[in-house]
């Protein structure tokens, strides 16, 4: 049993909504076992500085229905030296921090693993990120809210798409994943959807829109992840207009980009970053580091951070069969 007295919570990586109320959680758990809670500013860069804050509770008052992070985030360099880790490992020694809470993205476990690998830290990690691309969780913190409104946006479009009989790229967030793309294009009944995850080939997405506008004459919306090979809505509207086919056909894109990134958490993503926190802190005085909290069938389930960041979680090729019945 490792003991723990004083926490350090930080944020890292892309912000996602719902890492406040998982803060929120990890503040009030430590404190309600005792713990003094520090919160680490800008992530690894600010663990390195030394950038902390501490938190009581009602420094956390308030903040689970924002987005964004009241911690901020950021991206650093410096913590992907073996010296960078060693300067924020001796930071924390020097504030008494003797555990920590990392809330991000698999590039965030992987740094925090090293930190429990080189330094003997105890971390444990809170799935946070908008690409619900992390092995060990059915949901990570962000997801929901992302995939609303990435909804709630398509919907829109289809509306100015209809009055038009239009063709509109709809291009979402998700550079290696194609989670995003999959569930709003279903949810927001899109004709075709392009993932990374899938080969795409331009001759069947050419087939598909033509023949579905033909067939319907009426509006196309094609969702496309941002790393699909095509390179994007733009890439495929260049393509598209490059062929004498598509002539008379009125074409748009539009890339959703940051809006995804933002706005309230819904009221499953504030459910669930608040579970992840306070499992989060009892699985550390549990005894348990190096692994990430996540909820898998409904469960609270851990899994190695190694795991995490090796292992490709699937999407559901069933859904995308989906698509192909309801378009
Ligand atoms: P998202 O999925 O939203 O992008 P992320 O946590 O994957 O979130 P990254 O930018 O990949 O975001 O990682 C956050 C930070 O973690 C990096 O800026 C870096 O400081 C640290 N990090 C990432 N990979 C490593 C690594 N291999 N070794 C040490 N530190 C790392």
């Amino acid at each position: 049993m490792q003991d723990i007295q004083h926490l350090g919570v930080y944020t890292s990586g892309g912000d996602a909504p719902g890492m406040n109320a998982c803060l929120r959680a990890v503040v009030r758990a430590g404190l309600d076992n005792d713990l003094e809670v520090t919160g680490i500013r800008r992530g690894y860069e600010g663990m390195i500085d030394g950038d902390l804050v501490e938190l009581d509770r009602r420094s956390v008052s308030n903040i689970m229905q924002s987005g964004g992070t009241v911690l901020k985030s950021a991206r650093s360099e410096k913590f992907r030296t073996e010296e960078g880790r060693a300067k924020a490992a001796e930071q924390l020694r020097k504030n008494g921090i003797d555990a920590l809470v990392a809330i991000g993205g698999d590039g965030t476990f992987r740094g925090a693993s090293k930190l429990h690998q080189e330094h003997e830290f105890p971390v444990i990690g809170a799935p946070g990120t908008i690409d619900n691309d992390l092995f060990g969780t059915d949901a990570t913190i962000g997801y929901d809210t992302a995939l609303n409104t990435a909804i709630e946006n398509i919907d829109r479009i289809r509306d100015t798409a209809d009055a038009h009989n239009r063709l509109f790229l709809v291009e979402v967030m998700g550079r290696d994943a194609g989670f995003i793309a999959l569930n709003c294009g279903i949810g927001g009944g899109a004709e075709l959807i392009l993932i990374p995850e899938t080969i795409t080939e331009m001759e069947m997405v050419k087939k598909r829109i033509l023949s579905h506008m033909s067939a319907q004459r009426r509006s196309t919306i094609v969702v496309v992840a941002e790393g699909d090979e095509l390179g994007g809505a733009r890439g495929i509207e260049q393509a598209l207009r490059d062929d004498s086919d598509f002539g008379d056909i009125d074409l748009r894109s539009t890339i959703l980009g940051h809006t995804q990134r933002g706005g309230a958490p819904s009221a499953s993503d504030r459910v669930l970053a608040s579970r992840l926190g306070v499992g989060c802190v009892e699985s550390l005085l549990d005894g348990h580091s190096d692994v990430m909290v996540g909820v898998v069938n409904g469960e609270t389930k851990l899994t190695p951070l190694r795991n995490v960041y090796n292992r490709r979680k699937s999407i559901d090729y069933d859904l995308l069969k989906l698509t192909q019945i309801l378009s």
